[in-house]
C-alpha cells in the first residue's frame, strides 16, 4: 500500500503546478463520464468492446424510439438491428480492407467498391428481423431514424469529451 502522505502530495503537486498540462486517464474517464449515459454506453460497447453494454444500450434506445403505442417487442427488435449494423460496420466481404484477390490480383471489393465501409441490405434485415421484404422495406425509415440517433449519440459523447477536456 503507497504511504497516502506522499499520493496526496503528489497528486497537489501535480494539480498545482501551472505547467502540468498534460492529460491524465483519470480526466480524460471524467470528461467522459459527462455525457449522457445512452451515449457513454455506446462508446463502451463499440470502443472498448464491453459486451455487458449491449442489453442496456437496447434498453435505452427501445426507451428514446419507442412510439406511443408500438409494441416494445417490435422496438426492441429494430433497435437490436441497426445497433448491430452500428456496431460491424466494415465491410463483411472485404473485412473493411476494401480489396479483395481476384483472379490473382488485388481488386477493389465489388460488395463496398472499396471503401470497406459495410452496406446493409434489406436482404440482410430480412435475415436479421426475420421478415419478409415488404415489411422490411416499410421499416426503412424506423431503421434510418434508429441509426441517426446513434450516431447522434457517438458525435455528442466526442464533442462533449472535448469540450471537457479544453481541446
Ligand atoms: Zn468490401
Amino acid at each position: 500500500m503507497p504511504n497516502m502522505r506522499e499520493s496526496v502530495t503528489a497528486a497537489l503537486n501535480s494539480s498545482l503546478d501551472s505547467d502540468e498540462m498534460h492529460e491524465r486517464p483519470i480526466d480524460r474517464l471524467g470528461a467522459f463520464s459527462k455525457s449522457k449515459r445512452l451515449g457513454t454506453v455506446l462508446w463502451r460497447l463499440k470502443y472498448d468492446n464491453d459486451p455487458r453494454c449491449y442489453k442496456t444500450a437496447i434498453f435505452l434506445l427501445t426507451k428514446a424510439m419507442r412510439k406511443h403505442g408500438e409494441s416494445r417487442e417490435l422496438c426492441e427488435k429494430l433497435c437490436q438491428c441497426a445497433l448491430d449494423e452500428w456496431l460491424v460496420d466494415k465491410c463483411l466481404h472485404c473485412g473493411g480492407g476494401g480489396q479483395v484477390i481476384f483472379s490473382q490480383r488485388l481488386v477493389n471489393c465489388m460488395e463496398c467498391s472499396g471503401t470497406g465501409i459495410r452496406r446493409t441490405s434489406d436482404k440482410d434485415r430480412m435475415k436479421a428481423l426475420k421478415m419478409n421484404a415488404e415489411q422490411v422495406q416499410k421499416l426503412g425509415k424506423r431503421l434510418g431514424a434508429i441509426h441517426d440517433l446513434i450516431g447522434e449519440w457517438d458525435r455528442k459523447v466526442n464533442v462533449r469529451t472535448m469540450i471537457e477536456l479544453e481541446r
